[in-house]
């Protein structure tokens, strides 16, 4: 579902609010497309890769803070 507003002036993205600080996800407030940033800070669409990737990265820092 795109909208036109997001083809005229590009999307317009909120954050949404993580646990982690390091992980940031964003949704458009007009189309709920997410999106996040990549490792060089490019903003990507949240790909089930990206979701993926953060469920791997959230249990990694889980442990890591735990031990
Ligand atoms: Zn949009």
């Amino acid at each position: 579902m795109k909208k036109i507003v997001c083809k005229l002036k590009g999307h317009t993205y909120a954050p949404i609010k993580k646990e982690n600080i390091l992980i940031k996800e964003f949704e458009c407030i007009h189309c709920k497309q997410r999106y996040t940033t990549d490792g060089y800070g490019q903003m990507v669409r949240l790909t089930k890769y990206w979701k993926e990737n953060h469920q791997f990265f959230e249990k990694y820092l889980a442990k890591r803070t735990a031990s």
